[in-house]
């Protein structure tokens, strides 16, 4: 069946009422942070819906929180039920003349995070993106270390710079060291994005308990686009032996709506075949990844178009591995994919790749050549994905706009 919705200019389109992603909003009138769901170009305030008797008595609590933590942990029974109402709602044109007084416009809209972020893992999941950095890092030996094919190689990062879409981005001093060159301090000049999908857990799990492989849709609530900023410079000199540090601590930027996982039931595609076949615990019973078609904008210029649907490593595979120590997952935790590139030049994720090392500028705005970002460059990261009845849904954009360094 297809249904539209009464809800002007949301028939079809990247919020549809297929998609229905939720974030978190407030307004000039209202300026307390309140649950939203978006359609077209309108947010329906859930924080309303929930003062009346729309929702089951124990649902409404979740939405008179400030972030989507407590709806996320209440689990799939929940995710269904609401959503199930919330497509109810926006379709009947009974509704309608009741439900309108709830909607903002989204230009009226003041975007917040919308979730506490628990922890932040990042992966590393591309073998494209790998390799890449592995032929750029590494130019004499293999591009893939041995342990790549074994496991999804990660880090955890910090959930406490993880900002929503719009958040400027202040550039990051720090020491660096290139190859027989003077040890420097100073504004990184190798500012760079990765272009990544992130995963939100709603529901935790007890200490010394991991997750199945099979139940990545028991705990994952849904799913945001990432820009993880990365200083290449300062990365490079600081991430032997132990990995990561300040290089990505000072931001990781994220969409303001988290599209659930069921809006995504038709993006569902096959993973690549993995050889050699990993460990039990790695072995999926139905193996897929997601469909997404990716787009990076550097200051208005598309540069890349980055294809989530073949990323080795998937989702499932992420939440297991990252688990299999029985460390616990609590809601609201965020691990992202790692840099999205695909074979082709145009398809790579990071600017590091894309101008291969800064060796290769890109043309962007206005006929200016570009290696890494100045000040004043914006990025912005989008998706569509297919939808149901062969339409395309499109993910919360990210976006972000760096400022400089300060002293
Ligand atoms: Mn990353």
């Amino acid at each position: 069946m297809t249904a539209t919705s009464w809800v002007e200019g949301a028939e079809a389109g990247p919020f549809d009422l297929e998609h229905l992603p939720y974030g978190v909003f407030s307004t000039a009138k209202d300026p307390a942070p309140r649950i939203g769901v978006r359609i077209g170009d309108q947010v329906l305030d859930l924080r309303g819906l929930a003062t009346g008797t729309f929702f089951l008595p124990w649902i409404r609590p979740a939405f008179h929180e400030q972030a989507l933590n407590g709806f996320m942990a209440m689990g799939p029974p929940a995710w269904r039920l609401v959503r199930h109402q919330l497509m109810e709602l926006l379709a009947d044109r009974r509704y309608r003349d009741q439900s309108a007084t709830l909607l903002t416009p989204i230009a009226k809209a003041r975007m917040h995070l919308p979730f506490n972020v628990a922890d932040y893992v990042d992966f590393y999941a591309s073998e494209e993106h790998a390799a890449n950095l592995g032929r750029l890092f590494r130019p004499d030996s293999e591009p893939l270390l041995p342990n790549w094919k074994h496991l999804p190689v990660g880090y955890h990062g910090r959930a406490g710079t993880v900002v929503p879409s719009g958040t400027p981005i202040v550039r990051p001093r720090g020491q660096r060291k290139a190859k027989d060159g003077p040890l420097e301090f100073g504004p990184s000049a190798r500012l760079d994005i990765e272009t990544e999908v992130g995963f939100v857990v709603g529901v935790g799990t007890e200490l010394g308990t991991p997750v199945s492989v099979d139940d990545f849709a028991e705990h994952v609530f849904g799913v945001v686009l990432v820009n993880d900023w990365s200083a290449r410079d300062i990365q490079a000199w600081e991430y032997v032996p132990l990995g990561p540090f300040l290089g990505k601590s000072f931001a990781t930027s994220i969409g303001h709506w988290v599209t659930p996982l069921d809006a995504l039931a038709a993006a569902k595609a096959p993973a690549p075949v993995q050889d050699p076949a990993p460990l039990g615990y790695l072995q999926e019973t139905d193996r897929f990844g997601y469909d997404l078609e990716m787009a990076v904008r550097w200051n208005g210029t598309e540069v890349s178009r980055p294809p989530f649907a073949g990323m080795y490593w998937t989702p499932a595979q992420m939440l297991a591995h990252l688990t299999v120590n029985g460390a616990s997952l609590r809601t609201g935790d965020l691990f992202a994919s790692g840099t999205v590139s695909g074979p082709e030049p145009a398809q790579r994720g990071s600017f590091l790749e894309l101008t291969w090392g800064g060796k290769e500028p890109v043309t962007v705005g206005e006929g200016e050549t570009r290696s890494f970002l100045e000040d004043g460059d914006t990025v912005v990261i989008e998706a569509t994905a297919p939808g149901a009845e062969g339409g395309r849904i499109g993910l919360g954009e990210v976006s972000g706009t760096i400022l400089p360094a300060k002293d």
